[in-house]
């Protein structure tokens, strides 16, 4: 027996078996519940906590002291999670309600010893640490840091199963989901056309806007009304890793027509009112491919002005104050750290002078070598990036002995770009790259020839 099969046996969900006919999409995913890696990449109101619920609950009745961590971003999401998907399907589902036997908002245990530990976690693992699990839920994985989900999946280092399950909808092209997705086989539900056979596969927005049509989505070739049910998962990037899905809004067809003709309402109004970004993440469920994009190669070379890299720079450069960037990277056996100095032209741009990777892991040499690289250039600050550099910024301080002209910054998930706290300024890792990214792609910040 498949896993759907199973849960269409022994879960409720509000009171009645799992729907199928409606979240037809759903099935192959209930039955992939049990792999290792599994992205569920999603609109928003296609079932993905559903989802996350019924395999929560499927995994620890199946298995023997089987620990399950779920982890949301924020606390209201974790509570929003127990109290209005896992609690009301453990509450429901009769046989299930029988095997708990504890059951509190952060933790529950079933009466074959496998357990459920809810946490939330957005830029460090503090309320994390500690857990053993089998399996890591993340919950809205776009807003958890992408820094802090390697010392989270540490909690799997004792297991045998060692399941991780992203679930999110994507934001910008630079974000932890879209990183994954990469990574990923990228199941899309490939709907064949019964007017005139062509298949369409809803990957991108741009084909997915051609397929909207006025009472439900339409075939790309022919304009003819699409029958979703009919369709199936298909992969894009079979070599790919994890097990990812995509399942878009736009192809939910629920079995009641009312619904139905009501959800695709709300699916045409949000396209004429929401903001382009907007209805791409939370109804087609990709990502907008502008400004985020990554960088070509060539886009790089344009980027360009017509001198050479230095450390001290002569008036041909006009830039006249200079600043240097450092990101520690320092681990036992490698080093990533690198040092970017540049300013402001005359003509407002931002010139890169110099910039340097540091492949030693002797930090306090290269220290050394920073600070001569920092009183050469004559810079007037550096800002240097907190988490794993704390020790070498006061380091730092110490040889340049101003602790003034060293300013620690501290990645984030905000909603602002940057702000101040406790002495360092807390900057929007994704919004912080992207205008790198663009201010590359619109030659604002010129690199060295
Ligand atoms: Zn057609």
């Amino acid at each position: 027996m498949k896993l759907h099969q199973i849960a269409e046996k022994i879960l409720y969900i509000d009171g009645k078996p799992p729907d199928f006919e409606s979240f037809f999409m759903h099935k192959d995913i209930y039955d992939s519940a049990f792999s290792s890696e599994l992205l569920l990449k999603c609109s928003r109101q296609v079932g993905k906590s559903v989802l996350e619920a019924s395999m929560l609950i499927l995994s620890s009745v199946f298995h023997k002291f089987y620990n399950s961590l779920h982890v949301s971003p924020q606390e209201l999401q974790m509570h929003q999670f127990v109290k209005g998907k896992l609690d009301p399907m453990i509450k429901h589902s009769p046989g299930i309600k029988a095997l708990l036997t504890s059951n509190m908002i952060g933790y529950k245990e079933f009466v074959n010893g496998s357990r459920i530990y809810l946490r939330y976690a957005k830029v460090n693992a503090d309320r994390i640490r500690g857990i053993s699990a089998d399996s890591i839920y993340y919950d809205e994985v776009q807003e958890i840091l992408w820094d802090v989900i390697p010392i989270i999946n540490e909690c799997l280092a004792e297991s045998k199963y060692m399941r991780r399950i992203y679930a999110g909808t994507p934001k910008s092209l630079d974000n932890t989901i879209e990183f994954l997705w990469t990574q990923s086989k990228q199941y899309e539900w490939h709907v064949k056309c019964d007017a005139c056979g062509h298949v369409n596969i809803p990957y991108d927005g741009e084909t997915m806007e051609k397929m909207i049509g006025k009472e439900g989505p339409i075939c790309t070739k022919c304009g003819k009304y699409l029958y979703p049910p009919s369709g199936r998962w298909e992969p894009m990037n079979p070599e790919g890793r994890i097990l990812g899905f995509h399942i878009t809004r736009l192809l939910m067809y629920p079995k009641d027509e009312t619904k139905r003709k009501k959800q695709w309402k709300e699916v045409l109004i949000k396209y004429e009112t929401y903001p382009k970004n907007q209805f791409y993440n939370e109804v087609l469920g990709v990502s907008v491919p502008v400004g985020g994009q990554p960088l070509t190669m060539t886009e790089i070379m344009q980027a360009t002005y017509n001198l050479p890299m230095v450390i001290a720079r002569t008036p041909e450069y006009k830039v006249e104050k200079v600043y240097m960037g450092i990101d520690w990277g320092i681990m036992a056996e490698k080093s990533f750290t690198v040092i970017t100095i540049g300013g402001f032209d005359t003509d407002g741009k931002f010139k890169v002078l110099y910039a340097k990777r540091f492949y030693d892991t002797n930090i306090l040499e290269y220290i050394d070598e920073i600070v001569r690289i920092f009183t050469q250039s004559n810079a007037v600050r550096i800002g240097a990036d907190f988490g794993a550099g704390a020790t070498n910024n006061m380091l730092l301080r110490q040889k340049i002995g101003d602790y003034n002209r060293v300013f620690e910054f501290m990645y984030t998930a905000q909603k602002e770009l940057y702000r101040f706290s406790k002495g360092k300024i807390m900057l929007d890792r994704t919004q912080a790259l992207d205008r790198v990214i663009l201010g590359i792609k619109k030659k604002e910040i010129l690199l060295p020839k």
